[in-house]
């Protein structure tokens, strides 16, 4: 029996069972459905709730949509014709099924939409906006539309083996003047100013400024407090609907990341990002355990500011060193940018951002610096990956992708969904293709299933607890295979050690 780091010893007839099943879909499906999954740390809320459940929550709203462009409008808009949509209404399957295409990737058409899949993705977010932006903290309606999403995803969890699920949930409400008051825009044009000019000293001398100001404003400290509470009313009021799923939802652990956008001005996103600290201190790491960086690494503004935006982790690493950090970073690939900027972003979040983990990595092969996954390794920065996303969003599959670089390498790998609802998908989905396309072995996946918990941003203790939650349901579930799968083995009576 092969030892793996958790102590478990995996009966070798289940490794020879999986080895006979790779190359097969249906069975690996069937698997791991089965199998425990441990966490799912590389989610979004807005992104992992299926367009089925966003359509439910429009119609019993009685919303607008436009039924050209997918767009939900609360009220009926003068300029925008729409439709109002309820469950009653006429055609009422038509309308569902047309807006679910419009809503996720399902019937994708490529020749149909002006520009690439990696724009429509991102656009996807923005039809569905007057369901889950938070105008205000104190908005009932978007706590409650957020929670029945957070609800779906907790309710798929518990029905798909996982144990543990954080969720990239939402980005704090910074005023328009950030924080800064009537001084707002001299740092704005100083601030894109030295940056234009390239000018690194007075870049990150304003970024300093820009910093103790923050850290003056009681504006700022009482902005952490109501992001934080509203993070908490939002993981309570999950747990209180019902489901069809009939599940209960307390069954899987949830935590939860915090965000900046990074196409937003840069002080907005500094603003933003410190907000998600100052919550994830005060909260000491019980539910708000991190703070992560979204939206297209590929826009204008997030390739402008990369290195800035690297730097203000950097920044705040200094400052708040105990909040944890996973960074989307390498999300791009040939041909989606110029050749050059695919060379640093995964270092510089490494490095300059302090990340503990990354999210993608998906340009690691242009990397400048050829020894940097060594350091990946040294530093044991694990890496999230993303199968299904990266082949829609970036178009790559198969050996193009770097996931066997980084196992070669030693880097940690985490399995993860990204964003399951618009792309159609599940973890157990996720493990699938790992499995199918790179043909690792059962004890290699059981490892990425104990490294998502292991680099989970949860305390030792919940971490302990977990570890034996999983390490019993691997003993079953394990168990449960020798009896299917090995019926006339004489000798069966389970694991003998
Ligand atoms: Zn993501």
């Amino acid at each position: 029996m092969t030892k793996i780091e958790n102590g478990i010893n995996t009966p070798k007839e289940v490794q020879e069972y999986f080895e006979s099943i790779k190359g097969n879909h249906a069975a690996l499906r069937q698997f791991f459905t089965a199998m425990p999954k441990g966490g799912d740390v590389h989610n979004h809320l807005t992104g992992s709730a299926y367009a089925e459940t966003y359509f439910e929550l429009a119609a019993s709203k009685g919303m607008f949509v436009n039924l050209e462009t997918g767009k939900l409008y609360k009220e009926k808009p003068e300029d925008v014709e729409t439709i109002q949509l309820s469950k009653d209404m006429d055609d009422l399957h038509n309308h569902r099924m047309a807006l679910i295409d419009k809503w996720s990737i399902r019937n994708f058409q490529p020749y149909k939409y002006p520009l690439g899949p990696d724009e429509y993705f991102f656009g996807t977010f923005g039809l569905l906006s007057a369901l889950t932006s938070i105008p205000d903290y104190d908005n009932v309606d978007s706590l409650n539309n957020l929670a029945y999403l957070m609800h779906e995803l907790k309710g798929r969890a518990v029905r798909e083996n996982v144990q543990y699920l954080e969720v990239i949930g939402i980005a704090p409400i910074i005023p328009k003047n950030c924080f800064l008051d009537e001084e707002y825009e001299k740092y704005d044009n100083d601030l894109k100013g030295y940056i234009k000019k390239d000018d690194y000293t007075n870049t990150f001398l304003t970024l300093r400024n820009i910093f103790n100001k923050f850290e003056d404003s009681k504006e700022a400290d009482e902005n952490a407090n109501r992001y934080l509470s509203f993070v908490q009313d939002l993981e309570n009021k999950s747990n209180t609907f019902k489901n069809y799923l009939d599940v209960h939802t307390n069954d899987v652990m949830c935590c939860y990341q915090g965000y900046a956008v990074r196409g937003l001005e840069p002080i907005m996103v500094f603003a933003q990002l410190y907000v998600v600290y100052k919550a994830c201190v005060k909260d000491n790491g019980k539910l708000l355990v991190g703070c992560n960086i979204v939206a297209a690494e590929d826009s204008e503004k997030s390739m402008m500011y990369y290195s800035w935006h690297m730097e203000m982790f950097g920044m705040l690493y200094e400052h708040y060193s105990s909040v944890k950090t996973s960074l989307h970073a390498g999300e791009l690939t040939m041909g989606l940018v110029r050749p050059e900027h695919l060379t640093y972003h995964i270092s510089q979040a490494v490095l300059k951002g302090s990340a503990c983990r990354i999210g993608h990595g998906v340009d690691m092969p242009f990397e400048e610096d050829s020894g940097f996954l060594h350091i990946m390794q040294i530093n044991n920065t694990p890496v999230e990956i993303n199968l299904t996303s990266n082949e829609f969003i970036l178009g790559v599959k198969d050996s193009e992708h770097p996931i066997t670089l980084y196992h070669k390498a030693g880097i940690p790998i985490i399995i993860s969904t990204d964003d399951p609802g618009i792309l159609r998908t599940s973890l157990t989905e996720q493990y699938t293709l790992a499995a199918l396309r790179y043909g690792f072995s059962y004890n290699e996946i059981k490892q990425f299933v104990y490294n998502s918990i292991k680099y989970a941003f949860l305390t030792e203790t919940d971490k302990d607890a977990l570890n034996t939650k999983l390490d019993n349901l691997f003993i079953e579930f394990e168990d449960n295979y020798l009896i299917t799968y090995q019926p006339s083995e004489e000798n069966f009576g389970g694991r003998t050690d």
